[in-house]
């Protein structure tokens, strides 16, 4: 199994939005189920590496079915189609023969200081690192396989990557976040530098670290909850849902109940609806032949069909004539 840090690349841009979360994650005995669509990732990526790291064409796994967290994935022809994306672009980056790590483990510790490190390891695992040393330029590049959340190229996971992959002669370094099934460019690739990357890690990781290791530290909820181990224990959570559905619904469950039929009917939402708020029944033979006057019977009884059943209901003592007893000893035989 893959170990993860909790202050890792995949989780810092949560711990920054919400620092709390570095507290509550560490609470979580139990890890979560993973979904289909993290499988598919993980297969995905481990597709990636093997086709780079042995030289093979993806293609030639299509049709494998891999069990992968407990669910059966095929490598379909969408999913051979985005890798190859990948490694395409992996090498158009290799052209001046750079050194290359795939699922490279990057370590943070040494940016502390001693007695500032924080309490856990900060590592991640990028999908790759190229190191270009004769052009002084290193790349980070990362496979998402999700279509659903847009990853920028900017995003702190790379910046963390590349915070990890630093080495002291690099100059200028290219994020670049490979998305095939997402929206937008399939490629994109932020350029930065060296010292940006120190920059961010003095003004951005550093801070939201210490935030996070503080007591006591807030919870602050938003999109980056959907990927947060912590979910079901978060008061946080459970609050802004209760908050989200007392906005929908009304302060409580007895909104569900009408008021007076009267009250109801004199409210917007009686006016409005009308004879809506009734529900239409047909009435049976016998009580429309009571409600209509003889001249509006005549106009509706040749729509009434009657069928015999072939019993006739009789009185009780009726039961003492022959015929009828043995109706009904044959009805209850
Ligand atoms: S669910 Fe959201 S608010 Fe709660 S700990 Fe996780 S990220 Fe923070």
């Amino acid at each position: 199994m893959t170990e993860h840090s909790l202050i890792g690349a995949s989780s810092i841009g949560r711990i920054m939005a919400c620092p709390g979360s570095f507290e509550l994650s560490q609470q979580i005995t139990t890890p979560s189920r993973s979904s289909v669509w993290a499988a598919q990732g993980t297969v995905a990526h481990k597709l990636a590496e093997e086709a780079l790291t042995e030289g093979y064409d993806p293609v030639r796994e299509l049709g494998t079915v891999v069990t992968m967290d407990g669910h059966e994935i095929t490598v379909d022809q969408e999913m051979v189609d985005a890798v190859q994306v990948y490694l395409d672009e992996i090498k158009r980056r290799s052209a001046d023969n750079p050194g290359r790590f795939f699922e490279a483990r990057v370590c943070l510790d040494s940016l502390w200081a001693d007695d500032e490190r924080p309490v856990v390891s900060a590592f991640g695992t990028a999908d790759a690192v190229l190191l270009h040393y004769d052009a002084k330029h290193v790349d980070v590049i990362d496979l998402k396989y999700g279509s659903g959340v847009h990853v920028p190229a900017d995003s702190p996971q790379l910046f963390y990557y590349a915070a990890g992959a630093l080495t002291p002669w690099a100059e200028t370094i290219d994020l670049t976040i490979v998305q095939p099934r997402g929206k937008g460019a399939a490629v994109r690739t932020h350029h930065t530098t060296a010292l940006d990357v120190l920059i961010w890690v003095e003004e951005v990781l550093k801070p939201a670290v210490a935030a996070a290791m503080a007591p006591n530290a807030p919870l602050t909820t938003g999109k980056h909850c959907r990927f947060c181990p912590a979910q079901a224990q978060c008061p946080a959570l459970h609050k802004m849902a209760q908050d989200l559905a007392r906005k929908d619904f009304g302060p409580s469950p007895d909104r569900l109940y009408f008021l007076p039929e009267e009250e109801l009917l004199r409210s917007v939402g009686g006016l409005l609806l009308g004879d809506m708020l009734y529900e239409r029944k047909l009435c049976t033979p016998a009580q429309t032949e009571k409600i209509c006057a003889p001249s509006e019977w005549d106009l509706v009884k040749d729509f009434v069909e009657s069928r015999s059943s072939g019993f006739k209901l009789v009185q009780a003592a009726d039961l003492s004539r022959p015929s009828a007893a043995q109706d009904f000893d044959e009805c209850v035989a």
